[in-house]
């Protein structure tokens, strides 16, 4: 295994933290109160070649390895949970899964726009009365000619109102439960598709999230993604590219509330000295740091596995629950650090507890990961090789 970075790699963080620094951070605040950033974001992402970083170049992609992802992941979040969550969506639930399950026509006409940043993806799995039972779905899909007709509805759709192209999931034989589940690309200019965000966040507050809709939505034979009846495994699959995004992201707001605690410790003094003295901050402050390493060697090896094609449902569960949960502890110590003014906008760190909260939830919540791992350790789950994988990096031309 191998611990170091790439000269092209650490070029790449560098870059990232720059634009967050600069072009991110000075406006956060003027964003949350908006409800939404400001979309010139998302040219200047595809100007840096965010876009599709572990695409191949042959679509459109930077042809970085899939660790490349996880830097520019934890370096955004270091930002904002909003724009980890959009690039999450975009090439993690949405580029990858058409790199790995698409055909060379959809890779074509969806993933190569994408990955060069000219159109924007994301992922519509939850449903009102379906989240982490995903077979509990009603959206269904009936085929009729050379087209499926779509009906049913999405919630809590990150980019909702953003996104062109989404990939969606519906049933096409519900008497076949899971195995009866398939998946979709749609565009948000087929006739019967509509959205509409969630007002009132607890967090993410500038990103964009909510319902989508399929009334009577005619989709062509064509944007199938994989066979019938394989949406779950892909959902599942995808899921493994998305939570590796997720767990990334968390390690960046774990450093995020390191970079505000130290300085802020180093800054108030109480009982004649700087409070970093005081033995029950360091305490705090300790714990951050080891969250935060622990996350980055959870996340760094998922990443080394993606990289050599393995097949990584067991760690990336294991890297998102722990990398999540890190964060979140990380983010209510740093606003104790920060005793009463952290609980207000003057400082950071009450957005980082609020925005911490989302990704313990989405991709799979703690409950759900809790119990994966406590399967695969008693042998009641083993994950099977898929019938088509990522492609392995360096990436054949
Ligand atoms: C900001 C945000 C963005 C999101 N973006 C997307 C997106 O882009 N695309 C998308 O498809 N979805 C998205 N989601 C939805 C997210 O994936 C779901 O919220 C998540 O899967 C949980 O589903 P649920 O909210 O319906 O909770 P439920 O599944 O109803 O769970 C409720 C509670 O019960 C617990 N629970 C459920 N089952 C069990 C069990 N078997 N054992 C023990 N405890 C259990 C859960 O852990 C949880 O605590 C997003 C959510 C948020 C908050």
């Amino acid at each position: 295994m191998n611990f170091e970075f790439s000269d092209e790699q650490e070029l790449l963080r560098k870059t990232v933290r720059q634009f967050v620094d600069n072009e991110i951070i000075p406006h956060i605040a003027k964003w949350e109160e908006q409800g939404a950033f400001d979309p010139k974001i998302w040219s200047r992402l595809s100007e840096l070649g965010l876009m599709g970083v572990c695409i191949p170049e042959k679509y459109g992609g930077s042809g970085m390895d899939y660790n490349s992802l996880a830097i520019v992941c934890e370096e955004l979040e270091r930002g904002d949970t909003a724009f980890r969550t959009a690039v999450s969506v975009h090439t993690g639930l949405n580029s990858m899964t058409l790199l790995q399950w698409g055909t060379e026509e959809q890779k074509q006409k969806y993933l190569e726009p994408q990955a060069k940043g000219e159109k924007i993806g994301a992922f519509g799995l939850t449903e009102p009365g379906a989240g982490s039972d995903v077979a509990a779905m009603s959206t269904v899909a009936v085929r009729d000619g050379d087209n499926y007709i779509l009906n049913g509805q999405k919630t809590w759709i990150s980019l909702c109102d953003a996104a062109d192209h989404f990939i969606v999931f519906a049933y096409t034989d519900k008497s076949k439960k899971h195995h009866g589940i398939s998946a979709f690309i749609v565009e948000r200019t087929m006739e019967g598709f509509s959205s509409k965000a969630i007002k009132g966040k607890y967090g993410i507050k500038s990103g964009n999230t909510g319902e989508i809709f399929f009334e009577n939505m005619k989709v062509p034979k064509e944007n199938l993604l994989g066979e019938e009846g394989e949406g779950f495994k892909i959902a599942m699959a995808s899921l493994d590219n998305g939570r590796f995004t997720v767990a990334a992201g968390a390690a960046g707001l774990s450093l995020a509330c390191l970079e505000a605690c130290v300085k802020y410790a180093k800054e108030r003094e109480t009982f004649g000295k700087e409070i970093g003295k005081h033995q029950l901050v360091q305490q705090m402050i300790a714990k951050m740091e080891a969250g935060l390493q622990m996350s980055r060697l959870l996340v760094y090896r998922v990443g080394e596995l993606k990289n050599k094609g393995v097949r990584n449902t067991r760690e990336t569960s294991l890297a998102k629950w722990q990398a999540c949960d890190f964060a979140n502890k990380a983010a209510d110590d740093a606003v104790q650090i920060h005793g009463a003014y952290g609980y207000s906008d003057e400082y950071p760190v009450a957005r980082y507890l609020r925005n911490s909260k989302a990704p313990v939830i989405y991709e799979g919540t703690r409950e759900i990961h809790t119990i994966m791992q406590a399967e695969y350790v008693l042998g009641y789950r083993e994950d099977k090789k898929l019938n088509r994988m990522l492609p392995k990096w360096p990436f054949e031309e």
